[in-house]
């Protein structure tokens, strides 16, 4: 079922780009790890990176107790999300009409403190898996302490919206005769070779999602 528009969410720049489709928005999320939070303490707004992770209908951050983001988001005040995956420079014939491929989501809404053991191992299994699939059975899991001073919030999927921009770059019809390369130059996250850590044992090899660690 698509996201309903909202006041909030309805594109006004370039609406023809606008998705509200519930599938593709988890997509984006899901090939994503990376948001920006914005919120505003006393008429100050701020806009703080951090990892995030999808579950069903929940994106879900975490981050220490002490984390003056976390505290106050944990208010339930207004907060808005944003994720962006950058897919290739668009390179138009125009210096006008350069552009970014691109597939952006933006969602509002309140988050909430997830209180309950299970449901917050639970979100934290989500973080692993959303960065490094297979991760979490490796290592050794998150002890009480640990796991109380940890603070894990969701912020339910409701008003949402993307933005996508695929394809070539759009000329003026007069710059199509310019002697100038056009095209797009897609860019992607790539692994490099992994680097062991000086204290690891000579036996232990790296595993196969560090070894074929791809997103998308
Ligand atoms: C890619 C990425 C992923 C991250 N993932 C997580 C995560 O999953 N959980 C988590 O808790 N934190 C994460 N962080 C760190 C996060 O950005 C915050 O620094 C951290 O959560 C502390 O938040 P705070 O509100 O207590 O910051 P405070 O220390 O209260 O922030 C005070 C001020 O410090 C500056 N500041 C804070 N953070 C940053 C920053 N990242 N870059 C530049 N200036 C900054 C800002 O000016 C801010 O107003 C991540 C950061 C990055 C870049």
């Amino acid at each position: 079922m698509d996201f309903p528009q909202t006041q909030r969410t309805t594109l006004k720049r370039l609406p023809k780009r606008g998705v509200y489709d519930r599938e593709l928005v988890y997509r984006i999320l899901d090939e994503g790890f990376v948001c920006h939070v914005s919120f505003t303490v006393d008429g100050q707004p701020f806009v703080i990176p951090t990892g995030y992770a999808r579950m069903e209908d929940q994106l879900y951050i975490h981050g220490s107790q002490v984390s003056r983001t976390l505290r106050t988001l944990s208010q339930g005040i207004e907060v808005c999300v944003a994720v962006t995956l950058v897919d290739g420079l668009v390179l138009a014939r125009s210096a006008f009409h350069h552009s970014l491929n691109y597939r952006s989501v933006v969602i509002f809404g309140r988050a909430s403190i997830v209180e309950e053991k299970e449901a917050k191992l639970a979100a934290l299994f989500a973080f692993s898996e959303q960065v490094v699939p297979g991760r979490w059975n490796d290592v050794r899991q998150p002890t009480d302490r640990e796991l109380n001073g940890t603070t894990v919030l969701s912020l339910p999927l409701l008003e949402v919206s993307a933005k996508v921009r695929t394809g070539p770059p759009i000329d003026d019809e007069d710059d199509y005769a310019l002697n100038v390369w056009a095209g797009v130059l897609p860019l992607r996250m790539v692994a490099g070779e992994p680097i062991k850590d000086a204290r690891l044992p000579e036996s232990i090899e790296p595993p196969a999602y560090t070894l074929n660690y791809r997103r998308g």
